[in-house]
């Protein structure tokens, strides 16, 4: 970005700015310790936002069964991350200022569809990062709205000028030298949003992406733009055709898998407008550009679409055969968890990170109990689907930057980076008492339920620990404690030198 462009960014005093509920939500997003609690509390101040909350938790992007009464079952229905995620977008999209209304509506509505598209694009590419997807393709032209503030008139001509995105671009670029999706992640930055939306941001509108993510969230930005072609045909068909060929050949998504995600988004759009607040647009001319495309897959040749998907899946495949052969020595065989040597390695580099930056690091030892008796009385096939069992409740009762390793038998270690003592003997206990509710294995129609003992220590303000194997000798101790005071239960490493 030129400086200019940058100086009066940073001097403009109109800059769309987040409202108070989303800077505490970005707060809460970054903070390792927050618990659900905290972020219903955040959220239930704001009204409106609760009612959007409830609102996506009861609609078909999350039907659960049961319908969803209030606010904190619809935060259990969606979970932390999804909760912190989509309480964000709903309050970011409600980020105006008080310069061209036509023009920041033209972006909203864009940015709103485009979040349902990523969404769309990442489940049929395996994407399990769903509600990131959606902020970030619903952030993508932040930028467009800082450019309306610090240039004014002569840039809300040029926007209305452009005829489509790419033109937009292409003048952007002319002028300034960068185009929005640099200002966006300029001003993603001074919004203090995580990284990943930022790159996300800035790549969405690079020819190529570094990664399935990013690809998502460019690639909708062109789906979006069929239905801003609104009622103009030619213009529906182009784009239409222009962003099934960037599906193909960023993501090797095909034709018939195209037309089936742009029917999908059709059904669900007037519940995502309904949701941000977005006035329904004339209907456009997609229903029947899908009839005929459908048609035309018979008749025409549709060559070049498949082939850039076919080539573009060939690459994928290679490169996540590639990934998971990697991810294979990692881990353990039975338990799909990471594997004594990878925690070795993992554990020393977080320690010293820890050590280096003076922020805290737990570990807690966890050892089943009595889980000899498992093998003895039922065998040695239901503890093994025990040991299997036990380590995905583990995973899943941790966050993605949470390390979970199979020690050795029945012995697991996970590794809580940034998290001090008290978090992290809260986050044990959550889950010593979670896991005590899931049924473990099946034997003779009976559900078998486990317990286990856990030991913690942390390298934080109250202890230091010289090596990494004094840390782990305390976090052992502890599971002792825990064995003599009688199992099922976290014990705390004794302060001592
Ligand atoms: P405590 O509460 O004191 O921990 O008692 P425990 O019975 O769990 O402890 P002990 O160390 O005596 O027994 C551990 C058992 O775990 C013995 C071993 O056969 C079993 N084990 C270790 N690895 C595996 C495995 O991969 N599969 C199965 N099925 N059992 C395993
Ligand atoms: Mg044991
Ligand atoms: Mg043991």
């Amino acid at each position: 970005m030129r400086p200019e462009l940058e100086a009066l960014l940073l001097n403009c005093r109109n800059l769309p700015s987040p409202p108070g509920v989303a800077l505490r939500i970005i707060e809460l997003a970054q903070d390792p310790d927050v618990v659900m609690a905290t972020a219903a509390d955040a959220i239930g101040l704001d009204a409106a936002l609760s009612a959007r909350m409830l609102r996506i938790a009861n609609s078909p992007l999350y039907a659960s069964r049961r319908r969803v009464e209030n606010l904190s079952q619809a935060l259990t229905v969606l979970g932390l991350n999804a909760t912190l995620t989509l309480a964000l977008g709903f309050s970011l999209a409600h980020c105006r200022s008080g310069n061209h209304p036509a023009a920041q509506e033209r972006v909203w509505r864009r940015s709103v569809i485009a979040a349902l598209a990523s969404r769309v694009l990442g489940q049929h590419s395996g994407i399990s990062k769903v509600e990131e997807l959606m902020l970030a393709g619903l952030l993508q032209d932040i930028g467009v709205l800082a450019l309306l503030e610090v240039l004014g008139d002569d840039y809300a001509r040029l926007a209305e000028r452009a005829v489509g995105n790419a033109e937009l671009l292409a003048a952007e670029r002319d002028w300034l030298g960068c185009d929005h999706a640099m200002v966006g992640g300029w001003l993603a930055r001074q919004w203090n949003l995580p990284a990943l939306l930022r790159e996300a941001i800035i790549e969405s509108e690079m020819p190529a992406s570094d990664t399935p993510f990013n690809a998502c969230v460019a690639v909708s930005g062109h789906i979006a733009d069929i239905w801003l072609a609104g009622m103009d045909q030619a213009r529906t068909e182009e784009a239409h055709r222009h962003a099934a060929m960037q599906a193909a050949t960023r993501l090797g998504i095909d034709y018939p898998g195209f037309l089936a995600l742009t029917e999908e988004m059709l059904v669900a759009l007037p519940e995502i407008y309904a949701l941000f607040d977005v006035p329904p647009a004339p209907p456009a001319r997609i229903q029947a550009l899908l009839d005929q495309a459908r048609e035309l897959l018979v008749v025409r040749n549709l060559r070049e679409i498949q082939d850039a998907a076919r080539a573009r899946k060939e690459a994928n495949e290679h490169e996540d055969r590639a990934r998971r052969l990697a991810e294979e020595v990692r881990r353990d065989p039975l338990t799909g968890a990471y594997n004594r040597s990878q925690l070795e390695e993992v554990l020393e580099k977080e320690f010293d990170a820890a050590t280096r930056h003076g922020w805290p690091l737990s570990i807690a030892f966890i050892d089943l109990d009595d889980f000899k008796q498992v093998n003895d009385r039922w065998g040695h096939l239901v503890g093994d689907e025990v040991l299997r069992n036990f380590a995905k409740a583990l995973m899943r009762q941790v966050r993605s930057s949470d390390i979970v390793a199979r020690y050795g038998g029945e012995e697991f270690l996970v590794v809580l980076p940034g998290i001090g003592e008290e978090a992290a003997a809260q986050v044990v206990r959550r889950i010593l008492s979670e896991v005590a509710d899931v049924a473990m294995a099946d034997v003779d129609g009976q559900p078998l339920h486990i317990t286990f003992s856990a030991g913690l220590a942390t390298q934080g303000a109250l202890e230091q620990f010289r090596h990494v194997d004094d840390l782990l000798r305390a976090a052992d101790e502890a599971l002792y404690g825990a064995k003599r005071e009688g199992r099922n239960r976290v014990s705390v490493g004794a302060i001592g030198p």
